[in-house]
């Protein structure tokens, strides 16, 4: 019998890679949340409602019925990739520019109440696995399977380091550091939804273990 899976945690504890992985195993659909909330922050961005030193939060919401994000599966990939108003951003969301604003914007309650409608459509149909921050406590709080997955913020920063600097973003380790601590901190403590382990989720701490260990705990663990 399929079932739902949510796999939420701080940033870049490596859920997605996981999840990915796991879905695939089992033949589900996997759901990146945050590329949604980055999709946004991107489209903002896009239309200069965002820039280093003011953020027009009026002018995005009264936008947002004209932001269409959809997912399409990528056979090369192996996984669905986000789309904004029709056009492929998988990559342009992933810069550390993007990471910069993100938070701020997830921190909106209509941002965040379009995009869990949208998420828990998604999941109608079992046999989902979705990351996020709130999957297990707000998107899917029935949900059969939900992992809570921590790392050191030195090891979550060094990964996502190596990843920008694979896709050739000249960045600072410290910068990424810095950017990691800082969403952490605002996803914490945001009024709606914030950040937290949900009761009944199961925690890993993946500092010390590979991904074939973690990929095993995760699929023993949709097993039962
Ligand atoms: O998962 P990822 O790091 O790509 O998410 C980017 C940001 O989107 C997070 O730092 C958080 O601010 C926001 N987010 C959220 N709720 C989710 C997924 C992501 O608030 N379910």
């Amino acid at each position: 019998k399929k079932i739902t899976i949510a796999i939420d945690g701080f940033s870049s504890t490596g859920k997605s890679t996981v999840a990915k992985q796991l879905a695939k195993a089992l033949g589900y659909v996997y759901v990146d949340s945050g590329a949604m909330y980055r999709a946004v922050t991107l489209f903002a961005m896009q239309h200069q409602m965002i820039s280093k030193d003011h953020f027009d939060v009026k002018r995005l919401v009264s936008a947002l019925d004209t932001l269409k994000i959809t997912f399409k599966y990528n056979d090369t990939l192996g996984f669905a990739e986000v789309y904004l108003n029709g056009i492929n951003v998988e990559n342009d969301i992933r810069t550390l520019e993007v990471s910069q604003s993100v938070s701020q914007v997830a921190e909106i309650s209509e941002v965040r109440r379009m995009l869990v409608l949208q998420q828990q459509r998604m999941g109608e149909e079992k046999g989902v696995v979705m990351d996020g921050r709130d999957i297990g406590t707000v998107v899917f709080p029935d949900a059969e399977l939900k992992v809570f997955m921590i790392a050191s913020a030195e090891t979550r920063a060094k990964r996502r380091h190596n990843e920008l600097l694979e896709r050739n973003e000249k960045v600072s380790f410290d910068d990424v550091l810095k950017n990691v601590e800082s969403r952490d901190m605002i996803d914490s403590s945001r009024k709606d939804s914030p950040l937290l382990k949900a009761e009944n989720a199961i925690e890993i701490d993946n500092s010390n273990l590979s991904l074939t260990t973690q990929f095993e705990k995760l699929y023993a663990l949709a097993q039962n």
